[in-house]
């Protein structure tokens, strides 16, 4: 359980490019979370934003882990990319937006086949589900008792794989999403 009030922000967000307010937070199928305008809606159909397309992007604060960089000894930090793709990284790391140049120590390592379980039970076995993102930022649905035979190269297991299709969290590009630049 954590406390996740912000005293310091007791003002009412409104929308900065109609000044309507907010909608409440929702979380896009990568897991991201986002505010929407409440003057602007998601067309699943159109794919297209109806009304005020303004969406403000909730940017978890990169978790610091008991972990040191192996380059240079400072911190590493857990951060997820928008694609919701996991990596530690270096806590010394940062962006120069100006020169667009990656600044500090540039000691990245991406974590891949995290697995979360799921409340959802495998419609082939009723053993539970779990989610996995592959090492490409996918992720798709799969039976806890599936598993791989590394020697052989043959899945074991039950088989049953479900994609998650995430197209409607970005269509075309990100266009649709312009993340808020603070
Ligand atoms: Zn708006
Ligand atoms: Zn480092
Ligand atoms: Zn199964």
């Amino acid at each position: 359980m954590t406390k996740n009030s912000s005293p310091t922000n007791p003002e009412k967000e409104v929308c900065p490019t109609c000044g309507s307010d907010l909608s409440p937070m929702e979380e896009t199928p990568t897991g991201k979370q986002l505010q929407r305008c409440s003057q602007g809606s998601w067309n699943p159909e159109t794919k297209q934003v109806e009304g005020c397309p303004y969406v403000k992007w909730i940017q978890p604060e990169p978790e610091v882990l008991d972990e040191k960089c192996p380059k240079c000894k400072a911190p590493l930090v857990l951060a997820t990319t928008r694609f919701g793709r996991k990596l530690k990284k270096c806590s010394t790391s940062g962006w120069d937006r100006e020169k667009k140049v990656a600044t500090g120590c540039d000691y990245v390592q991406w974590l891949t086949g995290i697995k979360e379980e799921l409340d959802e039970k495998c419609p082939e076995c009723g053993k539970n589900l779990v989610i996995m993102t592959t090492n490409r930022g996918k992720k798709l649905k799969k039976c806890s008792t599936s598993g791989w035979d590394r020697e052989k190269k043959v899945a074991t297991g039950c088989t049953y794989v479900e994609w998650i299709n995430e197209s409607r969290s970005k269509p075309n590009g990100d266009e649709n999403f312009p993340e808020h630049e603070a």
